[in-house]
Formats: structure tokens, sequence, C-alpha cells
């Protein structure tokens, strides 16, 4: 070979200057491309680090729909979309039984520290293909992989199976785990656990920021409930997620050192969604003082983060990929008053709409098992009977305000149906699958939602910073490319069943 080609073919292959010893996954909820690029100006700590010394996508874009928590991050972490991930919401119908499923409940399991209730959200059994976490450990005996959340969806989604996922438990209240991942509640949650308690016996903590959005104080709890009142529960007091953002770092950093995740060459991963910012989206809405409140806080605290796994594991030897499970649709009552289509689809109204015709056609029946977002799903026993009318039903839906579609799902035709086939899952996803006009929303009861095909919901942040990575901006990502992206940085195959691809423009 001579001199020439050995130059060529070493050009050629890009190296990668050192395998990082941590991946990192932060997920801001509910954060749209629009109100990240709005709120850039403004940040002053670990996302104004990514964005000077990563590389910045424009945006990166779900195609695929809806737009909903539980399938945002099972997209993210196994790069791939709910027709092959299988979570197609936060919580569905079974065609089959006809009963309400939550994406992560499993009652072959618990939730550790308090007693089992029905429904509880304990392990990743319906997700069904592995995740960036299963990848990482599949890599290597020793590899870890550590998910924490303020809700148990978030954390076990991205955990998937071998991975040990974290989370704030609305009732107990306290960061703990299932019995699905470990025996007991971690040791590395514990301190910050004792700090929840010893708020929660004082009755007191308050909140506020320079903004001025988020003040407030807690009434006292009732001993040993995670409930204040009758039914807000204690995990969702405005006032709280603050508090809970700070204490997902302290317990991830608490994690990193107790398991010593980067400690050795063989590449860890740590993922944190910060779900405060979408409690507090949806009660007062993305420009809300509330909303950037917390956005500022959240930057605070990934500042402290990035500071400490500087010293943890080192600097340029963790690799971080940021994102956001889903945007939001502006407040409705807003986009109006600025002149725009805009309001709440009645899906109350519309089932029983499509119902009292079924009856009028077919004999009186109670033809819907359930309505749950993005749509309906009929009674198992009469699907057959119900399907055949579907023209009659697409028609009554449009007549319906904000309706501007109904899709059938097993002949997903329409607007937007590609993006619809894409995250959806038969035996899970609604039968009949209501498209909102743009700045309708589903949602009638928060300030506003997400969970359309809209780009407001569709479009969010993409920024990968540390090891190997090249700084830059420019382009539109797609959210399938996350993880392969992310794990050719850490040189760890991609998740198995990812749709996905590496990034190039990212790279060194
Ligand atoms: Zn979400």
């Amino acid at each position: 070979m001579n001199r020439l080609v050995v130059v060529l073919l070493l050009a050629a292959v890009p190296a990668l200057a050192e395998r990082p010893r941590l991946g990192v996954v932060l997920v801001i909820d509910q954060l749209s491309a629009d109100t990240f690029n709005a709120r850039l100006p403004k940040v002053t700590g670990g996302i104004k680090r990514l964005v000077n010394e990563g590389y910045v996508f424009h945006e990166g874009r779900y195609e695929a729909a809806p737009t909903i928590t539980s399938v945002g991050h099972a997209t993210i972490m196994t790069g791939a979309y709910g027709e092959v991930h299988g979570i197609v919401a936060n919580d569905w119908i079974d065609a089959e039984t006809g009963k309400p499923c939550l994406s992560t409940q499993d009652a072959a399991y618990t939730v550790l520290g308090r007693p089992a209730q029905e429904r509880d959200g304990t392990a990743p059994t319906w997700l069904r293909a592995p995740t960036l976490a299963d990848a990482v450990r599949a890599s290597d005996d020793k590899a870890l992989a550590l998910s924490v959340s303020a809700k148990d969806r978030s954390a076990i989604l991205c955990a998937g199976r071998a991975g040990l996922a974290v989370w704030f438990d609305a009732e107990a209240p306290i960061f703990t785990t299932s019995t699905y991942y470990a025996k007991e509640i971690p040791s590395f949650a514990v301190p910050t656990n004792e700090k929840f308690a010893q708020m929660i016996l004082k009755g007191t903590f308050q909140w506020g920021l320079p903004a001025g959005g988020i003040t407030g104080k807690s009434p006292t709890l009732p001993a040993g409930s995670g409930r204040v009142g009758d039914s807000e529960p204690f995990a969702e007091r405005k006032e709280l997620q603050p508090i809970l953002d700070t204490a997902e770092v302290d317990v991830a950093l608490e994690g990193v050192k107790t398991l010593g995740l980067g400690k050795d060459e063989i590449p860890d991963l740590l993922t944190i969604s910060f779900s405060g910012h979408d409690r507090l989206g949806h009660e007062f809405g993305p420009d809300s003082k509330e909303s950037l409140d917390d956005f500022l806080h959240v930057d605070q605290e990934i500042g402290r983060l990035l500071t400490a796994l500087d010293t943890l594991v080192g600097k340029g030897r963790y690799v971080v990929a940021f994102t956001s499970d889903h945007g939001v649709a502006p407040v409705p009552e807003v986009a109006q008053k600025r002149g725009l289509d805009a309001g709440r689809i009645d899906m109350k109204k519309l089932r029983e709409v499509l119902d009292a015709d079924l009856d009028e056609q077919l004999g009186r029946q109670d033809w819907f098992a359930g309505s749950k977002t993005p749509g309906l799903t009929f009674t198992p026993a009469l699907r057959a009977k119900a399907l055949p009318q579907l023209a009659r039903l697409q028609k009554l839906a449009k007549a319906q305000p904000g309706v501007i579609d109904l899709l059938s799902l097993p002949d997903l035709r329409g607007p937007f149906a590609a993006l619809f086939a894409r995250g959806a899952f038969v035996g899970r996803s609604p039968d009949l699958i209501v498209i909102t006009k743009p700045y309708w929303t589903y949602n009638s009861v928060d300030r506003t939602g997400h969970a359309s095909p809209y780009l407001y919901d569709r479009a969010v942040p993409v920024i990968f910073f540390g090891a190997n990575v090249k700084k830059g901006q420019g382009g539109t990502a797609e959210i399938i490319h996350v993880a392969p992206t992310l794990s050719r940085l850490m040189s760890v195959s991609p998740p198995a069943a990812a749709q996905g691809r590496a990034l190039d423009e990212v790279f060194r």
C-alpha cells in the first residue's frame, strides 16, 4: 500500500478521540422548539453551556403522533415510533378487554415504600423495544444505567428492562422504584427522601424565583398521605415542581456517586426527565411566568449537574443529549384573542353524538368502551358491527367544533394518517382517532395540552454536548435519531429496534 492510500484511508475513518465513560439524556417535559428558542436569551446555566459548546439543531421533530409523555420518552430512548415500541399514549383502552391500561402498569409488581394501589406504574411490560439503557447494559457486564424522573412513566420508559428506574411517587411521597427493578428503595434516594419527610413534617415549604412566577406555601399534609385535600396529588402542587427538579438532580448525583456511574472505561448511562415543567405548562400555559420560572430553574439545575459531572466523571469524558418528549399548544383562549381559530374539543359530547347515531342505526347499545386521547375505543363485542358505519361517524365528528377528521385505526387514511400510523399499535390505539383543527386541544380541564400532529406539539429542541461532539448548529433532527446518535458517540450498539440512525453532523 503506498503512502497516499494510507493517508486517504486515515482521513476517511473518523476516529473517536476517547470512549466516553458516561452518556447523559436530559429531557424537559413539554418543551416545544419555539418556546425553547424564545427563552434562549434568558439562560445563564447548564442550557447556556450546552448551546455554547454543543451541537444545536434548529429543531427536532417527532414524525409521528400522538405527542404524549409516555410515547415521547419511549421514542427518544428506543429510537423508534409507537408502531415499533408499542407505547401509544399515557393510557389506553385495551381493544380486546375494553379495560383501561396505563402505559407502565403491571400488577405483578409493586411500588416500594407504600401499599399497592390499582393501576400503579411499576414496570416496562408494555414496551416492546429495547431502550438506550438496555443497549448500554447489553454492551458489558459492568455497564450501568440509571433513570430518574418525577413521573413513574418517564423513569420507567427510559430505563427499559435492564436499567434502574427511580421516580417520585405521588402517594408515598418519596423517590422510589418498584419490585420490578429492586428489592429495596435505592440507598442513594434516602437523603433526598429524608429532606422531603422534614418538609412534610413541618407542613410548609415555600418557593419563589426572581421572575415571581411560582410562589406558594404548602398546607400541612395528612400524615402518611400523598394527597392534599380531597384529591390533588401532592406531586402535582405547583410550588413543589421546582423543588422536585432540584431533588431529581440530587437523587441522580447521589446515584452517580453510589453506583459509580462513569467511574470505569465501560460507558454507563444516566437519564433525567424534568417533569415539573409539564405540570406547570398544563396548569398555566407555555407563555406563563410559572412555566418560564421553572425552565430557568431547570437551566440552573442542569448547570449544577454538569459542574458535578465535570468533577465526578471528568470534563470531556461524558456526552449529553438534550431534548423533550413533546411540545404544547398555545392556550386556546390566548390564541383566540390573537385572531386564530382555536378552542377545546368536547370529547364527551363527541362520544355522545356518535353513540346516539349508532343507537339509531343499529339499536341501543353502549357502543364505546371509553375515550382516551386521541380518540375513542369501541366496546370489543360491538366493534365489528360499528366499524362499517365509519363514513356516517366521520361526517358527524367533522360537524363538531374543532374536529378536522376522524380516522379509523384499521384503515388510516386522511390528513396526518401517516403520522398517526407511525404512532399506532393495533390493540392499544383508539379505534377512532380524532384529528383536531390546528390550535384546538383535546382537553377541557387543563389550560392547555398536547397530543396533536401540529408542529407546536411535534417540534422540540435537540442538542448534543460533550465527548466527541462538534460545536455547531443547524439542521432538523428527527427524534428517532437521538438514541442512535448518542449510542454511537458512546461507542455502544444502538437500541436494537431503532428506526433512526446516527446524525453525522454532530461528530467531531
Ligand atoms: Zn410530557
